[in-house]
């Protein structure tokens, strides 16, 4: 996509640091680095969310972020990770091309969990919401 900055990265009309590529996913380091080694993993095709990402790289993306998670693992030894992604504005999302963040964690880093993005269960039980899926 033209206007895309992470197609732009694909391209190499940006430059990036590559922590791993594949003939569909590129990884590289966050550019805002919330920890070292902070990874963001993208498809090399334009897809804004993953309900637009193809079956082939929804298939390929798993062991994208396990191969990510390898490399980072030999070269800084983290203690820990968290690895999620912002779906959509509301959730965070900023640049409109999927990526999965990886961030290192280690001991004392003053982090918190994934549990620390949002506290809002609203007024409905747990199992009004079961019976919804139900
Ligand atoms: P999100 O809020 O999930 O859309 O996160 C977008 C991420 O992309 C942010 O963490 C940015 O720091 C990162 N980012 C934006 N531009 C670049 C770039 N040119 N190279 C590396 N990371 C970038
Ligand atoms: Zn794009």
């Amino acid at each position: 996509m033209k206007d895309c900055i992470f197609c732009k990265i694909v391209d190499g009309e940006i430059p990036n640091y590559t922590v791993y590529e594949s003939s569909h996913v590129l990884a590289f380091l966050d550019i805002n680095p919330h920890a070292k080694g902070h990874t963001v993993i993208i498809p090399r095709v334009h897809a804004e969310t993953i309900f637009d990402l193809n079956e082939e790289l929804q298939k390929e993306f798993f062991p994208a972020i396990r191969a990510v998670m390898e490399r980072i693992e030999k070269v800084l030894h983290p203690d820990g990770y968290n690895v999620g992604w912002n779906h959509g504005a509301v959730g965070g999302q900023v640049v409109p091309h999927l990526h999965v963040h990886v961030m290192p964690r280690w001991e004392g880093d003053g982090g918190g969990s994934i549990h620390s993005v949002i506290k809002n269960p609203g007024e409905v039980s747990v199992e009004d919401v079961a019976k919804l899926f139900s």
